[in-house]
């Protein structure tokens, strides 16, 4: 197991949001996370990007605890994070971001990530001197998770990475996800286009009010009546 999540309880303040969720994600897995508007899908996330505290419960990460650590620490460690919103740095141009992408990894290695973050997305290298607000959702969104590989992670979480993106792009996107994969690191996916999440996912979750209720592969999940009726809108 790569990452273990352990009874997990956080939230805001005094309002707990996650109450007890269980989850895994092994060596080389895509792993999705699914489930309603409100249900604790980007709490999880949050939690585990140290960005939220738990308030109980573990999360342990290549065999170390990651509770306490702050949400660098945890960069370092290999876990890295995609935040919804993207978070790019809109004045700077596509390789500034990626560059910054870099900061906790030693100089001499940022030559090497920038090539391989321009093979996964051909299209940043094309446009690598242009300004990242002046660029398409779905660009922006390659541009998000190309930053983040460029902190050589060993397992990526991503929210909701082809929200508001058109059909053909969601596509690409969680084409390149499989392609991530390829390369050795494992993937956490919260999604709200959960038929497409199944579908290059080896397991998957279902999170609703804070716990998993339901957990399978991706295709047990993309057949089950439950999760058709509920998510799938089938
Ligand atoms: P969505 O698809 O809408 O993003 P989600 O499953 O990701 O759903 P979360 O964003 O984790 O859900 O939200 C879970 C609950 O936490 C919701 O009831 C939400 O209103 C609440 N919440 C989210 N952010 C905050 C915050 N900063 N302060 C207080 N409550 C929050």
């Amino acid at each position: 197991m790569i990452l273990t999540v352990n009874d997990l309880h956080a939230g805001y303040r005094k309002l707990e949001i996650l109450h007890g969720l269980n989850l895994h994600v092994g060596e080389g897995e895509i792993v999705s996370l699914i489930g309603a508007n409100g249900a604790g899908k980007t709490t999880t996330l949050r939690a585990l990007a140290g960005i939220l505290s738990p308030s109980k419960g573990s999360i342990q990460f290549e065999g170390r605890d990651m509770g306490s650590l702050r949400a660098d620490q945890i960069v370092k460690a290999g876990l890295v994070h995609v935040p919804q919103d993207r978070a790019l740095f809109g004045n700077l141009n596509v390789a500034e971001n990626l560059e910054m992408g870099a900061y906790t990894q030693p100089h001499a290695s940022i030559k090497g990530s920038l090539d391989e973050v321009f093979d996964l997305f051909p299209i940043l290298a094309e446009r690598r001197a242009q300004r990242a607000d002046t660029m398409s959702g779905g660009q922006q969104q390659m541009l998000a998770i190309g930053r983040a590989m460029m902190a050589r992670p060993r397992c990526l979480t991503l929210d909701e990475p082809s929200v508001g993106l058109a059909p053909n792009l969601a596509h690409q996107v969680l084409a390149a996800i499989s392609a991530i994969r390829e390369t050795g690191v494992s993937v956490l996916v919260v999604e709200q286009n959960a038929k497409q999440a199944l579908g290059i996912s080896d397991r998957a979750y279902v999170i609703e009010n804070g716990s998993i209720v339901l957990e399978g592969t991706g295709g047990d999940l993309l057949e089950d009546s439950r999760v058709r009726d509920a998510y799938l809108g089938l």
